[in-house]
């Protein structure tokens, strides 16, 4: 019986992230999905709409549940009593990242280990802020993400008007 979390911005959920706990969800007898409280990066959805987003998304999934977190993930970890922690791997660019996080989460809690899946190979270019920076744009992200996301974004992107200096820009305008 093997409990672990998959933690995550999720700013928002997208296919790649979903793919991941469903991976998971058969690997291991129960996931929590873990929505990270505050990052460092900028957020787009404040907490309670991410967390909102997730669990529609996990919605059919008996043994996947959802939970906000703003402690340290080994912490979290330890507090819900999951044996590791589930992360999705991309490119290899995510790679050197994913590495250095997975050896200090080893050094604060020794005994719970981190599991990388590789992604999909049709979502390797999947990430929150290309999705973000398409629907700010006002582009079609209906491949990416689920019809209820592609609400949210819209409605975000409404209500923020000209005020989206919350979404990165990278070349996608050009
Ligand atoms: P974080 O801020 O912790 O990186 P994200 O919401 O960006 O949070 O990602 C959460 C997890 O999902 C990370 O392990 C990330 O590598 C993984 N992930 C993101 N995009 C994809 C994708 N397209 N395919 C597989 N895993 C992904």
């Amino acid at each position: 019986m093997t409990k672990v979390i998959f933690p995550g911005s999720f700013d928002p959920i997208h296919f790649g992230h979903i793919d991941i706990a469903q991976r998971a969800s058969r690997l291991f007898s129960e996931v929590v999905v873990a929505v990270y409280d505050k990052p460092i990066k900028t957020l787009l959805f404040l907490p309670e709409e991410r967390i909102a987003l997730v669990k529609e998304a996990m919605n059919g999934l008996p043994n996947v549940s959802v939970m906000g977190y703003r402690e340290l993930t080994v912490s979290f970890a330890r507090k819900v009593g999951a044996q590791a922690i589930v992360r999705g791997l991309r490119v290899f660019s995510d790679f050197e990242y994913e590495f250095r996080m997975a050896l200090a989460n080893k050094r604060l809690e020794p005994d719970i280990d981190v599991i990388a899946l590789i992604t999909d190979e049709q979502h390797t270019f999947l990430s929150s802020s290309t999705v973000k920076e398409i629907a700010a744009l006002d582009g079609d992200v209906s491949s990416m993400v689920p019809d209820f996301v592609q609400r949210a974004l819209q409605a975000k992107f409404k209500d923020l008007g000209d005020n989206q200096t919350v979404v990165p820009t990278s070349s996608l305008k050009d």
